[in-house]
């Protein structure tokens, strides 16, 4: 087995690496070669944490295991710690044998911007210019820098609930020598591209600050119960997402299917963008929302590419269990 600690994966992982793995896993998705298993997510009533796994197999990428962990409300301020713990688990599909133990702290966030960056890649307009971002918490940061290399934006706008920590966004627009502007979310309609990542249970944004044309990855919601943005938006835009299942129980979609203003059907999976057997975006005043729920299978295929980079490298361990 290969184990590669947390303390390694930021010299590892790059966001290129991120990205590819993220995208060839959404095609595979979309093409039946690979599927995620159910979520577990269990409140375990102890320290107030939420544990659970993610799994699935890609039969294309050969990945085949699962991410095990959650969030623990108490770390930061009892031991330290940062509140979400993960570790991904892969196993080798010929044998079942687990062939590597990876640490998933940094991985989640890469990953998860790596999502957003493949949607801008295939969904947003080619002439886009400002990059709005709705939330600036410890996710908003990995979106920004990610969507930043994406795509070339002239502007980054940003909407907080508390203003104060706009500042994590500016300065990731200052690495990349753009204009940073704070704007309220009447303000967001001036975005061409608007990530949402925020950890809300009621809509702070709707289609009033989206204009059209605009490309939407809305990335806060991947629980039961959650929401970020108002049903009319998700009704008025053509809907994409990693994984229609996740979509409409746990992602973004859930409200607007509950409500009857949008259907299994009017969902689609980014892979099929990717492989081309979906057409995207279909005109420029199209509003296009990405609904990014977070599956196993990019945690595995992001976990698979960092294990092919540090055996490279000679970073990690190999122990014989
Ligand atoms: P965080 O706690 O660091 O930040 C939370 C953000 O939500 C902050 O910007 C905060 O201001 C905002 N917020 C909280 N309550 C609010 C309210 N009532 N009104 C307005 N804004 C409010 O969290 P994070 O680690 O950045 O994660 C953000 C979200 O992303 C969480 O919901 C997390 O579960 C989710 N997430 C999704 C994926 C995925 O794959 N889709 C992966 C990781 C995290």
């Amino acid at each position: 087995m290969y184990i590669v600690p947390e303390t390694a994966i930021a010299d590892i992982l790059t966001r290129e690496a991120a990205f590819d793995a993220v995208e060839n896993v959404f095609a595979a998705m979309a093409a039946g070669d690979a599927y995620n298993f159910p979520v577990i997510r269990e409140a375990i009533g102890h320290e107030e944490a939420l544990y659970g796994f993610k799994g699935g197999f890609d039969g294309k990428g050969k990945s085949l295991g699962l991410k095990a962990g959650g969030y623990w409300p108490h770390n930061m301020e009892r031991r330290g710690l940062i509140n979400h713990q993960s570790t991904v688990f892969l196993f080798d599909p010929d044998t079942g044998k687990v062939a590597a133990m990876v640490g998933g702290n940094l991985l989640t966030a890469l990953r998860t911007a790596a999502a957003s960056s493949v949607s801008i890649k295939h969904l947003a307009r080619k002439d886009s210019k400002v990059m709005g971002m709705i939330g600036a918490g410890h996710q908003a940061k990995f979106q920004l820098r990610a969507a930043l290399e994406t795509h070339p934006f002239e502007k980054v706008i940003a909407w907080n609930r508390s203003p104060d920590r706009l500042a994590s966004l500016a300065e990731v627009a200052a690495e990349f020598d753009l204009p940073f502007e704070a704007v309220t979310l009447d303000g967001m309609q001036a975005a061409d591209v608007v990530i949402s990542i925020t950890s809300v249970f009621s809509p702070v944004f709707g289609a009033a600050h989206i204009s059209d044309g605009t490309h939407v990855a809305c990335m806060g919601t991947d629980t039961v119960g959650k929401q970020e943005c108002d049903v009319d938006l998700v009704a008025k835009a053509t809907v994409f997402t990693d994984e229609v299942a996740q979509s409409v129980t746990l992602g973004e979609a859930q409200h607007a299917i509950a409500s009857g203003a949008r259907t299994h059907d009017d969902i689609s999976e980014i892979g099929a963008v990717i492989n081309g057997t979906h057409s995207g975006r279909s005109s420029d005043r199209e509003i296009t929302l990405f609904d990014g729920t977070g599956v196993g299978l990019q945690d595995l295929a992001v976990a698979a590419s960092i294990v092919e980079i540090a055996k490279a490298k000679g970073i990690g361990t190999e122990v014989d269990f």
